[in-house]
């Protein structure tokens, strides 16, 4: 395969990031290796016996899927929420409803399964070579590769793109079992529903994680220590859906320090402090999953040894053009600054080829959408209204409420807002953010505004179907710069 000959092109890593940059590089006309320690994109590790528990491998070997198998478990279980407790409204009885857990993990593993082998496809079509095994820097235009079937290969590439994405952070004292103290990856593949299950992070992960477990039963209560849970949100939206996520029996112990836990009785029982310190207190629970946060992923590259430089965090520092201080030394995605995301790894990754290949690349990462997958969902493009008004800009606000959204109110699914932030004189968008079933979806019209530096007027006077959610984004482009008409 690769063996000796030399590549246009070498990526470490088959995360979205990595397979994209290689899909890309070899469209570009670059000969292209892709390296991936996994074995194989998706594959046979994706199947339930593989995961967690058992595997004893770092706990980012399955996170490349991890969050295609978060979106299929928060899809399941919100038909199972709605099934029990929607449905009858809608005139539909079931005499009885009832969660099929295991049929619910087949379900997500056969998702990610079937998306997996998709992908080995595209290298195969476009002739991406796959080498297989864990890749570390031998020189600035070597990588040595030791193979998943035990040998040893030198990869050699004319550019190189670190594309090793991020790891589950750890908190100090608390050891990651995968059994009753969970990663997102144990919480993926619980084998029951816990009873009691703390989530400690507020982020969106832990939530979307809180969400999937509270609506087959569980009791969640989110342990964080900040003042707000998901810091990046837009202040008013993020109180919008607190008080949701609460009306879904969530709760919040925010200011709140996890000082131990310990699991040597049956369950787990956390000891916590308030934030700025006080009174301690406990709280138990069945499974803990330790969401707070993740950090890069570079463990046996061997950066140091061909000297690419790193920041305090570990994240590989790369120019605009995604170059390291090492010529010929590139990296993208989570293992970089910026969202950690994986639609920025994707565009990191084309951007990144480009340059290589002599064109221009282009990313953004003020238009990265960020989304929160539960119920309802929530979306944003742009910046939230404290970081317009710390910049001093002169701002209107305009919004909307599902409530008044006929679409919304004829599906019973009304609650949430549109909010768009505008500069004052310019009337140019400069944030949107959507709480509402499907905002992960609709935000793309906003993404698109903002690309295009649309002002608000111009969505409001873009004609929008009726009746559909995206009508919400209309009127509050209205009410932005004038007045919306449906309330
Ligand atoms: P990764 O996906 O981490 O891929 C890196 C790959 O490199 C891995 O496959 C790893 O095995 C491989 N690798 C590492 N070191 C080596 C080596 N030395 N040699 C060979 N191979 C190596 N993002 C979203 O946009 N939307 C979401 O809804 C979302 N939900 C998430 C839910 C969860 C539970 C988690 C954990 C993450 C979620 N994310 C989500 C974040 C998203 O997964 C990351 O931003 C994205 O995967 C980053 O892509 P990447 O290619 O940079 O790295």
């Amino acid at each position: 395969a690769s063996g000796s000959d030399e590549n246009d092109v070498v990526v470490i890593g088959g995360g979205p990031g990595g397979y994209v940059a290689a899909i890309k590089a070899a469209q570009l006309g670059l000969k292209t290796t892709c390296i991936e320690k996994r074995g194989a994109l998706g594959g046979t590790c994706l199947n339930v016996g593989c995961i967690p528990s058992k595997v004893r491998v770092h706990s980012g070997a399955n996170r490349f899927w991890k969050f295609i198998f978060l979106y299929a478990l928060l899809h399941s279980s919100h038909m199972y929420h709605e099934a029990k407790h929607s449905f009858a409204s809608h005139g539909v009885k079931l005499a009885s409803v009832e969660v099929d857990l295991p049929a619910m993990m087949a379900q997500k593993d056969k998702a990610v399964g079937n998306l997996t082998k998709g992908i080995e496809g595209l290298f195969k079509k476009n002739k991406v070579n796959y080498v297989k095994g864990y890749g570390k820097f031998l020189s600035p235009s070597e990588v040595s590769v030791d193979t998943v079937e035990g040998g040893n290969t030198i990869v050699k590439g004319k550019n190189i793109i670190v594309a090793t994405g991020s790891d589950v952070k750890g908190l100090p004292g608390i050891t990651i079992d995968e059994e009753r103290i969970v990663s997102s990856t144990g919480a993926l593949a619980l084998k029951e529903i816990p009873k009691k299950l703390v989530v400690i992070g507020a982020g969106y992960i832990g939530l979307e994680m809180g969400s999937v477990w509270g609506r087959l039963g569980s009791e969640v209560t989110v342990v964080e220590f900040a003042a707000d849970i998901v810091p990046t949100m837009d202040g008013e939206v993020r109180k919008q859906f607190q008080r949701s996520l609460e009306k879904q029996k969530m709760k919040f112990m925010l200011k709140t320090k996890v000082v131990s836990v310990d699991t040597t009785g049956n369950g787990v029982k956390l000891t916590l402090e308030p934030a700025a310190g006080g009174e301690q207190t406990t709280l138990e629970a069945d499974v803990v999953l330790v969401s707070a946060g993740r950090i890069p992923f570079t463990a046996g590259l061997q950066l140091d040894k061909i000297g690419v430089e790193t920041d305090k965090a570990g994240r590989i520092l790369v120019n605009d053009r995604f170059a390291t201080n090492v010529p010929g030394v590139y990296a993208i995605g989570d293992v970089i600054p910026g969202p950690m995301l994986a639609h920025k790894a994707e565009e990191d990754g084309v951007a990144c080829v480009e340059y290589i290949a002599g064109k221009e690349g282009h990313v953004d990462y003020d238009m990265v959408p960020g989304v929160v997958y539960t119920h309802p969902e929530v979306a944003s493009v742009g910046k939230t209204e404290e970081q317009v008004k710390a910049l001093g800009v002169d701002y209107r606000v305009g919004k909307f409420p599902f409530l008044a959204n006929s679409r919304a109110k004829a599906i019973d699914d009304a609650e949430g807002l549109v909010k768009i932030i505008a500069e004052k004189e310019t009337d140019k968008i400069l944030g949107v953010h959507i709480m509402s079933p499907n905002a992960g979806e609709l935000i793309h019209e906003a993404v698109l505004a903002l690309q295009y530096g649309a002002s608000s007027e111009d969505i409001a006077r873009t004609c929008h179907a009726h009746p559909t959610m995206s009508e919400a984004l209309k009127e509050a482009a209205m009410a932005t710069y004038d007045k919306p008409i449906h309330i």
